[in-house]
Order: structure tokens, then C-alpha cells, then sequence
């Protein structure tokens, strides 16, 4: 059977790597790396998602500030909260949690954001940096897996890698890092023909799709490393709901060489990476003042 890759336990180590850097700025800079992530409406799963990233975030010995806002914002007041976050000196990474309510005009308020502060990698200038090959502040849950990858086989010059998915948060951002460790890259989608033939060639497999277990045991190449970034929530015949991955785990696990749970996978890395770019947002702003 494939090996499991812990993704909790590295996002654990990782945590305490930057937990080591928070300290050494903290007695070179005289203060501490600060992260502000901006709430806007009610969502149950952003809540959360904040809630853990906040906590996270001081646990790591960085400052934390939470800007919660109502549902019914209008755009400008988010984008003057954006331009005094910039102006701020103790904040290093700016978090607008998305999605953001309808009447937000998120494109406007994501283009908002200082690029130097931007921790989520999704402003034009870091995904157009990110495409170039040039330094910039990378999406967290790319990163992540990146990283999972890199730790499972070492060098990945040379392999074939498929990505399932091609969002601006995840697919393509996915596929512009694996390129950058020169893997030879297929980034596959909806209009994908055959996908089930083209996954077959693949040394890696990253599935972001949002359909449990589409990834099917004869789509793998025996031996091949699997990262599911799927997160879906089932229902199971007794009137219970479960978290199930874009993998079909226990199938998969019989054929290839490593894969990713869910949870306990990508997800804990995501905000491990997050206090990863904060911390190297405060380096460079440290640097460049
Ligand atoms: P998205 O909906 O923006 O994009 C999904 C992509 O999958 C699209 O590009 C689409 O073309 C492709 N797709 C849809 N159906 C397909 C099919 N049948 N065959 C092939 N491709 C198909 O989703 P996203 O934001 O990229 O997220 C993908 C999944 O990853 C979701 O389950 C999401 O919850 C999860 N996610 C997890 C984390 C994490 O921290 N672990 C972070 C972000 C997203």
C-alpha cells in the first residue's frame, strides 16, 4: 500500500520553523510580524476559517488583527480599511477571507492590497511574478503542497505531473510551482478529454477539483504520488455527513506510492503556509523599508 503523507505533522514542524523566525525578528526588527485577515458577512465556514487563522497566528508569536465587517459593506469602506492596513507599519500580511458577499466587488478589493503585503499570493502582481519564475508571496494551499511534495521525493526535475483543476487559487498557481521545479505539467480541467488516460502518465497527481472522489485507482501509475486538495462534505446512509477528498482513498491507496488523507493532508498546510509568507512578507518589508 502507498505510503500516507502527514500533512498535520509537517504543517506542525512548519509552524515551529516559523515560530523560530517570529523570535529572531521579533529581537532584530524590536517587534513582532503582524497578519490582518478581514471578515466581511456571516459565512459559517469563513468564520472558522478565521477563527483558526487567528489563533494560529499568535501561537506562532505574530500579531494578530481581525477586521470583522458586516454583510451589507459597501465596496469603498473595504477599500479604505485595505488602504489603512497598507499604510500600517506593524501589519505585514494583509487576509481578505473570501468568498466575499455579492454586493463586494472582489477583483476591486483584491487588486487593492499592497502586492509586499498580499500573503494570500493572489494579487495580479504575485500571480504575474509567479508565472515569470521571479520572488514573490505564492498562494498558501499550492505552497503547501509544493511543499509535501519536495519532502515525499526530493528532487522533481523531470516528472510527469497532472493537476486536476485550474482555478486562480489552487490548479494554476499549482501548475506554474511544479513547472518551476521543472516537471514536465498537464493542467487538466472540465473540457479535458480522457482524463482518466491522461492522470495514467502522471509521476504526480494533484486533484482540485471539489468532486468526491473523482480520482478513480485506474487513473494512477502504480507508484505514483498523489495530493488531494479536495475538500467535500457527503452524506453517509446513516443520516451523518463525512469529509471526503477529489480521491478515492482507499482504492488509490492500493496502487500508488504515496498520497494525501483528507482531512489531515493539504488542509493543515494551508495555514501553516499562510504564517510561512507572513513571515517572509515582514523579512522583505524589514529589508526595504
Ligand atoms: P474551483 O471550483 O474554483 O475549481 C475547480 C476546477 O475543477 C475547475 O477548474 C474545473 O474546470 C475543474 N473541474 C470541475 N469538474 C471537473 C471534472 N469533472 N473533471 C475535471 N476537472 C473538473 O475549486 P478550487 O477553489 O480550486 O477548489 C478545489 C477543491 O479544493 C475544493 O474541494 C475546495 O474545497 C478544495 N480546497 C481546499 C483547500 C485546502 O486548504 N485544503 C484550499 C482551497 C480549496
Amino acid at each position: 500500500g502507498a505510503r500516507r503523507i502527514d500533512g498535520k505533522a509537517f504543517a506542525a514542524g512548519l509552524r515551529a520553523r516559523v515560530a523560530g523566525q517570529v523570535a529572531a525578528f521579533h529581537q532584530q526588527a524590536g517587534r513582532v510580524p503582524g497578519l490582518a485577515v478581514v471578515l466581511v458577512g456571516e459565512d459559517p465556514a469563513s468564520q472558522v476559517y478565521v477563527r483558526n487563522k487567528g489563533r494560529e497566528t499568535v501561537a506562532a508569536g505574530m500579531a494578530s488583527f481581525e477586521h470583522r465587517l458586516s454583510a451589507d459593506t459597501p465596496t469603498a469602506t473595504l477599500l479604505d480599511l485595505i488602504a489603512r492596513l497598507n499604510a500600517d507599519d506593524r501589519v505585514d500580511g494583509i487576509l481578505v477571507q473570501l468568498p466575499l458577499p455579492k454586493g463586494v466587488d472582489e477583483a476591486l478589493v483584491l487588486a487593492a492590497i499592497d502586492p509586499a503585503k498580499d500573503v494570500d499570493g493572489f494579487h495580479v502582481v504575485n500571480a504575474g511574478r509567479l508565472a515569470l519564475g521571479q520572488p514573490g508571496l505564492v498562494p498558501c494551499t499550492p505552497l503547501g503542497c509544493l511543499m509535501l511534495l519536495e519532502d515525499t521525493l526530493g528532487d522533481l526535475a523531470g516528472l510527469e505531473a497532472v493537476v486536476i483543476g485550474r482555478s486562480a487559487i489552487v490548479g494554476k498557481p499549482m501548475a506554474q510551482l511544479l513547472l518551476s521545479r521543472h516537471c514536465t505539467v498537464t493542467l487538466a480541467h472540465s473540457r479535458t478529454r480522457d482524463l482518466p488516460a491522461v492522470c495514467r502518465r502522471a509521476d504526480i497527481v494533484v486533484a482540485a477539483v471539489g468532486r468526491p472522489e473523482l480520482v478513480r485507482a485506474d487513473w494512477i501509475k502504480p507508484g505514483a504520488t498523489v495530493i488531494d486538495v479536495g475538500i467535500n462534505r457527503v452524506s453517509t446512509p446513516d443520516g451523518k455527513t463525512r469529509l471526503v477528498g477529489d480521491v478515492a482513498f482507499d482504492d488509490v491507496e492500493a496502487v500508488a506510492g504515496a498520497l494525501t488523507p483528507v482531512p489531515g493532508g493539504v488542509g493543515p498546510m494551508t495555514i501553516a503556509c499562510l504564517l510561512a509568507n507572513t513571515m517572509q512578507a515582514a523579512e522583505a518589508r524589514a529589508r526595504t523599508p
